[in-house]
């Protein structure tokens, strides 16, 4: 007997029929003799559509009323959840993240995990029920509910997976798993067996959206094996774990980040300090910077260019330009016409010439690369948006079409 928690996101439980699907799977795993404790997220649209309710009101609300109105729609989806099963015939339980033993920060809307006592979800296996969580939610030292920030349910399952000390945390969606490329773009886009918690942090925040980045963090930290998989098609999906020096593959993936803007400052003083000046000034904005060139000096004066996430352009160019200007830079420039993409590898740490094929790709394509950034197990470009499809393609072709 194992126990084994399962997460199903909104897609995967969006209606009537869906829910009944779930309910299929949960009590087939439950069945084989499992204790099964399921996380589920808000139906569809619903934190969306919660949100704009609110907005619609007071686009001023509290952070706490704001909490207290969205994690209203896990709540919905757990007691469905849980009718669906009971209509099979099978013991189950629902429970919000407070009774669930979630305590998190009292940083209302992003809170974290501090720790999940699962003592409550303890009995209720005990007494053979099938328990279902509602992800996303947990209660602040003050007893005020809150939530995880968006896509939070991930991190949900994984908290009751290593608090439980789970033998699996199967984390259902609405792909079969983790591919080397957007299968929507790439055609030829192949599902991954496994991939490393590294990998998968670094494709997370380049924009493959399948696991939260977060969940990812933990699910390294306590070493707990996660599995991406399908709730509408039975197959296996992708283990992401540790992954040993032998089963690295070189490339696992190519990631877009199309939500990303470029600022460009010419014409500043080529003397020490204003480098980190300008930075400070970002990230006491948390202004989260990415790659970074600078020009080298040239009569007294260099180009500083850097992306930022592109729902912070305006503030972004704020600063920059009064920065500017107080240094007598010549002008800034920013652009939104731009993407960064990246292939991630964790076999690249030992293999020279990733990159020089990568920009081959890219030549062979005709397509101009702006600016470039590596790290151990990354090469990422930025290119002009309107080659970014084409980009990932080619990029593709030339790693996995041979
Ligand atoms: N329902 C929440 C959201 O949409 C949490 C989640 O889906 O994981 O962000
Ligand atoms: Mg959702």
């Amino acid at each position: 007997m194992s126990l084994i928690v399962q997460k199903f996101g909104g897609t995967s439980v969006a209606n009537a029929e869906r829910i009944n699907n779930v309910a299929n799977i949960v009590t087939e795993t439950y069945s084989k003799g499992n204790d099964v404790v399921v996380v589920v997220s808000a139906q569809g649209d619903t934190t969306d559509e919660l949100i704009a309710k609110g907005n619609e009101i007071n686009p001023n609300a509290s952070k706490r009323e704001r909490d207290m109105l969205v994690s209203a729609g896990e709540q919905i989806s757990i007691a469905l959840l849980a009718m669906a099963i009971e209509k099979l015939g099978f013991p189950v339980v629902s429970l919000l993240g407070w009774q669930a033993g979630f305590q998190t920060s009292s940083a209302h809307t992003t809170a974290r995990i501090k720790r999940v006592i699962p003592n409550r979800i303890r009995k209720e296996l005990d007494k053979k029920c099938i328990v279902i969580v509602a992800g996303f939610q947990g209660l602040s030292r003050y007893d005020d509910i809150t939530t995880l920030g968006r896509g939070g349910s991930d991190t949900s399952a994984v908290a009751i997976a290593a608090s439980m000390h789970a033998d699996l945390c199967q984390i259902y969606t609405d792909v079969e798993g983790v591919y080397t490329a957007d299968p929507r773009l790439v055609k030829n886009a192949k599902k991954l067996k496994a991939i490393s918690y590294d990998e998968m942090l670094e494709l997370a925040t380049l924009g493959a959206q399948v696991l939260n980045n977060r969940s990812v963090e933990m699910a390294k930290k306590y070493n707990i094996e996660l599995e991406v998989l399908s709730s509408m098609v039975k197959a296996p999906g992708t283990i992401v774990k540790e992954i040993g020096k032998m089963e690295k593959m070189l490339i696992s993936g190519v990631a877009k980040d199309a939500d990303i803007a470029r600022i460009s400052i010419v014409g500043v003083p080529d003397q020490p300090g204003f480098a980190f000046k300008i930075f400070s000034k970002l990230a006491s904005k948390n202004i989260n910077v990415d790659i970074i060139l600078q020009s080298i000096g040239h009569n007294g004066k260099k180009d500083i260019s850097f992306t930022i996430p592109k729902d912070r352009a305006e503030d972004a160019e704020k600063l920059v330009n009064e920065y500017a200007e107080a240094i007598g830079a010549k002008e800034t420039i920013i652009s939104t016409e731009v993407a960064k993409i990246s292939i991630v590898g964790a076999g690249m740490e030992s293999h020279a010439g990733v990159a020089t094929k990568m920009f081959e790709a890219l030549y062979d394509a005709q397509i101009n690369i702006q600016m470039i950034a590596t790290s151990e197990i990354k090469v990422s470009v930025l290119i002009d948006k309107k080659d970014a499809d084409r980009a990932v393609t080619a990029i593709h072709d030339k790693f996995f079409e041979q």
